[in-house]
């Protein structure tokens, strides 16, 4: 009964930091349920930010942002989503942590800490 040699020669198809970056996707909740969603709400808003329009400004939008932050107890309801433009997405997550930032932990009733934006 011969052992089995080793092969040799044989790469994995897939780099491993491929199949991590398409898990930590997923952990983040952002899916095939959010691409579509995503590109729903794209259409609705025609491809233009939101913020930027009613600043009067007509910029293409690269991303879907949650109008209140799903850490601040928002859903993903169209209606609480926006299409948003990279610099006004950047700028409202900066905006975001600045205010969490400032803000005193809020503790629970175990005496922790409860941490904000956890389950984004
Ligand atoms: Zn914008």
């Amino acid at each position: 009964m011969p052992n089995s040699a080793p092969v040799f020669g044989r790469k994995p198809s897939r780099k491993p930091w491929d199949h991590g970056k398409r898990e930590s996707r997923h952990a983040r909740g952002y899916g095939t349920a959010w691409e579509k969603l995503r590109k729903v709400i794209l259409q609705r808003d025609k491809h233009l930010c939101q913020p930027c329009k009613r600043a009067g400004r007509i910029t293409v939008a690269q991303a879907v942002d949650h109008i209140l932050a799903k850490a601040n107890g928002g859903t993903d309801d169209p209606a609480n989503l926006q299409a948003i433009c990279t610099p006004c997405h950047n700028a409202k997550l900066a905006e975001d942590q600045g205010k969490r930032s400032r803000t005193r932990p809020t503790f629970g009733a175990d005496g922790w800490p409860i941490e904000e934006g956890k389950n984004r």
